[in-house]
């Protein structure tokens, strides 16, 4: 019988590779371990309709937790891995009690990050949205007329402005960067999002960064801003990126970058431990990469554990991402690192637009905002290698599926 296949972090890549292992018919002990109290749940809603109180905590579970012992995956909650012990194949758990591992899965997510106790990170009322518990935090906070300043313009602070404003409550969001977006998205589509949040009365302030938080009896209540003006807050989110969960491997003598450093069949730099997911960094196009989302942890998990069981695919990424603000939905497929040009492209419905990307002429990625026609033939061009001619692209009236044949 083949031996013990450990997942350390049961989120959404540990989810996505046990499950996998099982749908592929192998049957060998499998054990989840998770430092969180919840089973694995997806987490784009915490920032969206669970934040919103729209959606159940319930719903958000990939399983309810029968389907576990139904499919013979043991699932360890509320249990933090401490160390691995390569040479003897173990992980070691905090309380010090050991399990044995033929083959070893590292699915650790990432870590928010902080601002530092120096600017006042440690006073209560100042948050970060990563799992539930910050999410159930949030949501009491979240009552109309208060005041919440936003640390961060990308997806995850958008996200929470959304939603914030939705409950009535009055926004801030600083972002220290020349503009929202700047890390993940061109000028076009930022320029668009900072319209639609300023219409639902968000302050969005750039080139704005954060001096202080000043705190009284040990909460926050109010920021002092890098151009010198200080405003009165009773709540902050920060939304400032995330860090790989990569300690357990650097500590264990396995390769580590910006992340756990995986080959293209999820393999790190022991045979016998996987990494997949926001922990782990992989080749792209010639250099390497690590992607913060659900399509990139659940098809590395789905190509590691189809490693395991003895298949031999490489895992070639095709990113695609979506976020949700107010009733706008933005859809991205492919990625657009290194791009040298865009092409903004209205859409056939008011408030729908697309922006395309390319690198040295090339087609790699598209952000459609209200638009999923553009998402849907984007994602397509990108998986059949077609590269659209720009004027086509450019002109309104070519219709897009045009592009596909
Ligand atoms: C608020 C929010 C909104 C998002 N929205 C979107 C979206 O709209 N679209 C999209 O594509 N992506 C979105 N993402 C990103 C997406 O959710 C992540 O990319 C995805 O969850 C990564 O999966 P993962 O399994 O690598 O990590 P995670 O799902 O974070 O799971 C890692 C788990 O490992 C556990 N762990 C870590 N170290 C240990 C240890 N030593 N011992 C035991 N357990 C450990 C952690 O506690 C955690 O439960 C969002 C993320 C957040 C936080």
């Amino acid at each position: 019988m083949t031996g013990r296949l450990v997942i350390v972090g049961a989120g959404q890549a540990g989810f996505a590779l046990a499950a996998k292992v099982r749908a592929i018919g192998d049957l060998r002990p499998i054990t989840i371990v998770g430092a969180e109290e919840s089973l694995p749940y997806q987490r784009p809603p915490l920032t969206k309709k669970y934040l919103l109180g729209e959606m159940a905590f319930d719903r958000l579970l990939f399983r309810p937790e029968h389907w576990y012992a139904d499919n013979n995956v043991e699932i360890r909650l509320s249990t933090w891995v401490e160390q691995i012990k390569r040479a003897a194949k173990q992980v070691i758990m905090q309380d010090g009690s050991a399990l044995d591992y033929e083959t070893l899965a590292l699915t650790t997510g990432a870590t928010p990050r902080r601002l530092p106790p120096a600017v006042g990170g440690t006073l209560e009322g100042v948050y970060v949205a990563r799992d539930k518990r910050d999410a159930d935090q949030l949501a009491a906070e979240m009552r109309a007329g208060r005041r919440v300043l936003i640390i961060g313009g990308g997806y995850i602070g958008l996200e929470a402005a959304a939603v914030a404003r939705h409950r009535g409550l009055e926004v801030t969001l600083i972002e220290m960067a020349d503009r929202i977006l700047q890390r993940v998205a061109a000028k076009e589509t930022a320029d668009i999002m900072r319209v639609i949040h300023r219409e639902h009365d968000v302050v969005i302030r750039e080139k704005t960064g954060l001096k202080q938080l000043i705190g009284k009896n040990g909460h926050v209540v109010a920021a002092e801003l890098s151009d010198g003006s200080t405003i009165d807050v009773d709540f902050v989110i920060v939304g400032i990126g995330v860090a790989p969960n990569d300690r357990l491997a650097k500590e264990a003598g396995l390769e580590v970058g910006n992340g756990i450093i995986v080959d293209s069949l999820a393999r790190t730099s022991d045979p016998s431990i996987f990494a997949a997911g926001d922990c782990a960094e992989l080749p792209w196009n010639g250099g390497r990469i690590r992607l913060e989302s659900v399509q990139n942890a659940v098809d590395q998990a789905e190509a590691a554990a189809a490693i395991i069981a003895g298949g031999e695919a490489a895992y070639d990424p095709k990113p695609w991402f979506w976020s949700d603000q107010y009733d706008v939905k933005l859809q991205i497929a492919g990625f657009n690192l290194g791009y040298d040009e865009t092409l903004l492209r209205p859409g056939s419905r008011e408030g729908a637009a697309s922006v395309w990307y390319f690198k040295q002429g090339r087609f790699i990625a598209v952000d459609a905002i209200n638009d999923a026609k553009a998402y849907v033939t984007g994602k397509k061009l990108l998986e059949t290698g077609i590269n659209p001619a720009k004027s086509a692209l450019a002109d309104p009236a070519t219709d897009l599926k045009q592009l596909l044949a």
